[in-house]
């Protein structure tokens, strides 16, 4: 399908390795200049060279902290006229509701909830001045189905997903159109790193807790960054100007519902 987005230009918010990895491969391949962004540079250069390696686009690499304002600040100032954003972040740490006081909220809330807001507020007036435009917010499974140990995350991304809600729905007649997309497990770096804890926790191999973990998918198996990326550029194409404001869930089925 042709996304109809070729020659737009659009940043990706910590795209080195991962589900941003698979966003900015996936518009990349759609043909969309890119500003891609992580803070460890080396990775970064690695994926940018590998995007322009494989597909005739401009990539721009930003090594910045993107919860940061100075961060943000550099990213914005390389990125030019936007046509896209992809909001990311890594996510806060695991821990039981006891643990947490004032700051590791307001730590939570800066990356997963404040961040994505000022990269919106930065670039959505442009996209309205130009009557096009496409946000979608890496958020999670868990903004529709809790994962316990996650309290910050899902205190933090709640809230995201409070003001998007809303904020999409003031922007859609300027033709921008902001929507979340909500990953539940995908073979990244975090899911290996799950796996060996319970493989470890368990006391059995790493390829058993993946061979059982797949299994519990109504699909045999996680995501990969493509399946990601692949929806995240549809989401960001020609053919979703009336689609405003959704959570997107893309979990193989995983979260039983009828709706
Ligand atoms: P990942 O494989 O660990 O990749 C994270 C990427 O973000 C890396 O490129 C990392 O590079 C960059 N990054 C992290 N913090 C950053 C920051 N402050 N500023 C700029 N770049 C930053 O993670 P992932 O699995 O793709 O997850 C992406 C997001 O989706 C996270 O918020 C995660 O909680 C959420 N999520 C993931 C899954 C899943 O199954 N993978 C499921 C639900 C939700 P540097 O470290 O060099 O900065």
């Amino acid at each position: 399908m042709d996304l109809g987005i070729s020659g737009k230009r659009a940043i990706v918010c910590a795209s080195s390795k991962g589900l941003g990895r698979g966003c900015a491969m996936a518009l990349a391949a759609a043909g969309v200049d890119l500003v891609v962004n992580a803070r460890g540079a080396e990775a970064l250069e690695k994926t940018a060279q590998d995007i322009r390696d494989r597909y005739n686009v401009n990539v721009t690499a930003v090594a910045a902290d993107i919860t940061t304002d100075d961060g943000r600040a550099e990213v914005l100032e390389a990125a030019g006229d936007i046509d896209i954003l992809v909001n990311n972040a890594g996510g806060p740490p695991p821990g039981f509701w006891t643990d947490w006081d004032r700051e590791d909220f307001i730590a939570a809330l800066d990356a997963n909830m404040l961040a994505p807001i000022a990269m919106m507020k930065a670039l959505v007036p442009d996209m309205i001045e130009r009557k096009w435009g496409r946000v979608v917010n890496i958020t999670s499974a868990s903004v529709r189905s809790p994962i316990s140990q996650l309290g910050l995350s899902n205190s933090a991304r709640a809230g995201l997903t409070g003001y998007v809600a809303g904020t999409s729905r003031q922007v859609a007649q300027h033709g921008v159109i902001i929507n979340n997309l909500l990953p539940g497990l995908h073979a990244t770096d975090r899911a290996k790193s799950l796996a060996e804890a319970t493989a470890k926790r368990e006391g059995v191999s790493v390829e058993m807790a993946e061979a059982t973990r797949d299994a519990a998918n109504p699909t045999g198996r996680i995501g990969s960054a493509a399946d990601f990326g692949a929806t995240c550029a549809f989401m960001c194409s020609q053919h979703v100007g009336f689609m405003v404001g959704q959570n997107i869930l893309l979990d193989g089925g995983a979260f039983n519902s009828t709706m």
